[in-house]
């Protein structure tokens, strides 16, 4: 079966991601109404800035129908955005802000952590599940914190953890998308086929 994956495309990184997955042979949907959603095997909510992209996911009448389908079993991937808006706390050094969440992982996302656009950098990651380390990209990048056994650390930097599992969502706070390296699209790809088979 070809897998078919959503990608949010309200605003940030989208064409990097349906670039990725084309690449690894996905068939692709840009979601920006609640009926794109329907059939896929699994949705990836790109970067950009968690404060426009919760406004406009309330715009269009995601946010209910994104929660049933996570809530279902569909995997969903969040990246550095994408992973703040599904988790279930969002901070800013350690401050409650007042910004809504999807509230689907037991995770405290804390936004900007390692500080502004030029404090941008790229670490090699040694990632749970990848024989061979990562290149990650992390651009205004949160750092998770988990709020709960069930959400599994499979990276961490010295300053914390940054790639979340908890069941079928994960979390990452880097920009694999923004590399030529498709490993963890693929096994992101092959998690929400298999859990599609009946
Ligand atoms: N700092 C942004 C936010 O809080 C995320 C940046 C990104 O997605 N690269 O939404």
């Amino acid at each position: 079966m070809k897998p078919y994956i959503g990608v949010l495309a309200l605003q940030g990184g989208v064409s990097e991601h349906v670039n990725m997955l084309q690449s690894i042979a996905c068939s692709t949907v840009e979601v920006r109404l609640p009926e794109d959603l329907s059939g896929i095997h699994g949705l990836i909510m790109p970067g950009g800035e968690s404060t426009a992209l919760i406004r406009l996911l309330n715009r269009w009448n995601l946010v209910s129908p994104i929660k049933k389908l996570a809530e279902a079993g569909i995997p969903v991937w969040g990246t550095c955005a994408g992973a703040i808006l599904l988790s279930s706390e969002i901070t800013e050094k350690s401050h409650r802000v007042d910004q809504p969440s999807l509230e689907l992982v037991p995770v405290r996302a804390e936004r900007n952590s390692f500080g502004r656009q030029s404090a941008s950098f790229q670490e090699n990651l040694v990632i749970k599940g990848l024989e061979e380390p990562f290149p990650g990209v992390f651009i205004r990048a949160p750092l998770l914190f988990p709020l709960s056994d069930k959400a599994e650390v499979l990276c961490s930097v010295k300053e914390g953890a940054v790639f979340i599992k908890s069941g079928n969502i994960w979390l990452s706070s880097f920009h694999p998308e923004l590399t030529d390296d498709s490993r963890i699209h693929t096994m992101f790809v092959e998690g929400a086929v298999v859990g599609s088979q009946p």
